[in-house]
């Protein structure tokens, strides 16, 4: 059973994509999991290509220092020409009416005319992901649910029409993952398109800011340290850091701290002492010797084997081989 999950280079991984993402790929990768940098969606809005490309390598090096094993990874763009002829059939399966009802296509465009085409068809690729890999389950939180509803319904059809070409995959919600919110606006989650960097943790800060940023956490005023989501949601978010870091639960690292001072202090300590082997592993891959590299177009390679047989018997279903 293949499990793939991709993460999209729009900005530099933080705390929560690695609590709430990264990490667990590492913790619960089987044999045959996937697990991508998805450089084609960052394109569906402006983009800078000089960033693009140096985010890519960043978020590579960030999921192999966390742990992922190398033999799962890959980068969408590496295998451009598998995942374009696929997103080709499946746009000649899909209808405009379905692209169009995507909610994330309605909110992202908000009725504008300007929007790039490809926000519309991204979906389209994100099914391509899906089925050329053959990806049975896709774990994504609520807001990517219909588009791996949209996978399914295309890979049944495309089976139906033409013969059975993919697996029809499944969306599986990650079992209460970590959902961290941004340290200056608590009511919001963590975000890679977040505008003030002061309330995101990247998984690369230096120690120093990371206290710093910390530090400056927002909280309330009613100086008392108890985990209650709803009244307390900067104290709350505190408390499920410290708590996702060292293995334990928020209400339990409540009873062990009396003031938001303290809090403050063992968050930094307690997120420095796990990102920190991560932060160096990363630091030394992008620095060089080439093993990054060595590591991507040897997960290319093995991706493209992988998926080479299903691709040309879909192509060859389709008429256009
Ligand atoms: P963007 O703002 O560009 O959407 P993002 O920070 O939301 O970026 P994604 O690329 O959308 O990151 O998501 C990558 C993975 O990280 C997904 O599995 C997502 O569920 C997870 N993730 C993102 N933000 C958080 C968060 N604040 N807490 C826990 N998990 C998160
Ligand atoms: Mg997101």
């Amino acid at each position: 059973m293949i499990r793939l999950s991709g993460i999209t280079p729009s900005g530099e991984m933080h705390l929560g994509n690695y609590l709430g993402a990264v990490r667990r790929w590492a913790a619960e990768s089987g044999p045959e999991d996937l697990y991508f940098v998805s450089n084609l969606h960052a394109m569906t809005t402006h983009h800078e290509p000089a960033t693009l490309r140096r985010l890519t390598r960043h978020q590579l090096a960030v999921m192999i220092a966390a742990g992922v094993p190398g033999d799962a990874v890959f980068v969408q763009s590496d295998l451009i020409n598998e995942h374009m002829a696929l997103t080709w059939l499946l746009e000649c399966t899909c209808t405009f009416g379905e692209a169009r009802r995507m909610v994330q296509f309605k909110e992202k465009s908000d009725g504008r005319e300007s929007v790039r085409l490809g926000l519309l068809t991204y979906p389209v690729l994100m099914a391509s992901d899906i089925l050329l890999h053959g990806a049975a389950e896709v774990p994504v939180g609520n807001d990517q649910n219909q588009h791996v509803e949209l996978a399914r319904t295309l890979a049944r059809r495309f089976n139906a029409n033409y013969g059975d070409a993919f697996v029809v995959p499944r969306g599986v919600l990650p079992e209460t993952a970590a959902r961290v919110r941004d340290l200056t606006v608590p009511e919001k989650k963590m975000s890679k398109s977040a505008s003030d960097v002061g309330g995101i943790i990247y998984v690369l800060d230096e120690p120093d800011t990371i206290r710093r940023k910390l530090r400056r956490a927002v909280t309330d005023g009613m100086a008392d340290v108890r985990y209650a989501p709803d009244e307390q949601p900067g104290v709350a978010n505190l408390l499920e850091i410290v708590a996702a870091c060292t293995d334990t639960s928020p209400t339990a690292v409540a009873d062990g701290i009396d003031s938001y001072r303290d809090l403050k202090e063992a968050a930094a300590e307690a997120v420095i002492a796990e990102l920190g082997p991560v932060r160096e592993r990363a630091l030394d891959l992008l620095a060089g010797g080439g093993e990054l590299d060595k590591i991507r177009s040897a997960g290319a390679e093995r991706a493209r084997d992988r998926s080479r047989d299903r691709l040309a018997n879909a192509l060859h279903l389709a008429g256009v081989d």
